[in-house]
């Protein structure tokens, strides 16, 4: 029955989009990441927010409760099931996060220090981002802390603005327009997202505040307007497409060593074969079960993990297989339930051990 459904919709899966978080250290990422996970698990019953592996995945129910707050400036539907965000704040990271050739992360966040402006990973971060083509959202955080801030927990901060002393628009529009200045000498074009005059060449940027939770609305509703704006294509979960990133390999009781991974692209079900780089060659394997964490409200001690039959991109997952214990994190892994995807599989392995062993060589 479970399958009927998934051919049935297997025409018109839609990814979800992968949303990295960076930017300068103590700007507040894992202050707004916490935010946004408590305000979802408040915000809605179904479906639930999971706590992954290096990810959290935000079911498009829970989005919609925050997005419904700013529907009358700023409209956005997700049309996708959720949003996978990536929790690996850092600049070493972002650049670790790859697929074969180009960046897991369809779509960024760059958090900014309204009191600080830009600084030396902000720099750092906006020329990887560049680099990567990758398109992004500016959160300038902490405005809270501007003169005489008037705090309505949770609001979007384009209405918390309306609720501000004349003394208080100053203060902040001294500081933001530093800060676009800033960004201007660094060929980087940005603007409120709510008063953008071209969103095609300036990137937006949405006023939030970790502690109070200010502007979350805001910052989904552009991750899902310009996520749907880019990806486009790339939005669906097509056929035949697989692309698996392995993130880490671990020991877990009771499941043995597991990897955990990126699912960016496909499907994967709990009876794959798979074939993935290990220290001494090609693993080939069996997944025995392919898992998710459950949703945060339901934490127990034991039971940790939900199974699954498949799941669909974009997901964060967990797969026990025999042999994983020489699996290497940050390579791809290849599925081979045929004789042909298993040549195909241990051929893409191989070349990416050898790009591996290159660049090894050249540091
Ligand atoms: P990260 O290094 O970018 O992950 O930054 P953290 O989330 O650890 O935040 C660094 C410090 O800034 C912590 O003391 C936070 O409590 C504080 N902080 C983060 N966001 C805000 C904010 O919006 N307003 C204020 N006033 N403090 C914040």
């Amino acid at each position: 029955k479970v399958e009927d459904k998934e051919n049935k919709k297997q025409r018109e899966i839609l990814r979800s989009p992968i949303v990295c978080i960076l930017g300068h250290v103590d700007t507040g990422k894992t202050t707004l990441l916490d935010k946004l996970r408590g305000t979802n698990v408040q915000g809605g019953e179904a479906g639930g927010i999971t706590q992954q592996i290096g990810a959290t995945y935000f079911p498009s129910q829970n989005i919609a409760v925050e997005i419904e707050k700013c529907n009358q400036h700023y409209p956005a539907e997700l049309k996708a099931p959720g949003l996978l965000v990536i929790d690996t704040p850092g600049h070493e990271s972002f650049s670790n996060l790859r697929t074969r050739g180009s960046s897991l992360c369809d779509f960024a966040i760059l958090v900014i220090d309204l009191m600080h402006g830009l600084e030396q990973q902000t720099l750092e971060s906006l020329n990887l981002l560049k680099m990567r083509k990758t398109p992004f959202v500016i959160a300038l955080n902490k405005i809270d802390r501007t003169y005489d801030w008037k705090t309505e927990e949770f609001a979007s901060s384009y209405i918390s603005f309306k609720n501000q002393s004349k003394e208080n628009k100053n203060d902040f529009n001294h500081r933001y327009n530093q800060i676009i200045t800033q960004l201007a000498e660094n060929s980087f074009n940005a603007a409120l997202y709510w008063d953008n005059p071209d969103p095609k060449t300036y990137f937006p940027i949405v006023p939030t505040s970790g502690v109070t939770g200010e502007g979350i609305p805001d910052l989904l509703s552009v991750v899902i307007k310009y996520t749907s704006m880019y990806m486009k294509s790339r939005m669906v979960v097509k056929q035949d497409a697989f692309n698996c990133t392995v993130m880490e390999v671990k020991k877990i009781d009771g499941l043995g060593v597991t990897i955990d991974a990126i699912l960016v692209d496909g499907t994967i079900r709990q009876d794959d074969k798979i074939v993935l780089l290990g220290f001494n060659g090609p693993i080939k394997t069996k997944i025995r079960a392919l898992l998710t964490p459950y949703p945060m409200k339901e934490i127990r001690v034991k039971a940790e993990y939900e199974h699954h039959n498949f799941i669909h991109a974009s997901m964060g997952i967990k797969i026990s297989a025999p042999d994983l214990e020489e699996a290497v994190a940050g390579s791809q892994l290849y599925l081979a339930n045929t004789n042909d995807e298993e040549q195909t599989a241990i051929d893409l392995v191989m070349s990416d051990y050898n790009q591996v062993k290159k660049k090894v060589k050249l540091v």
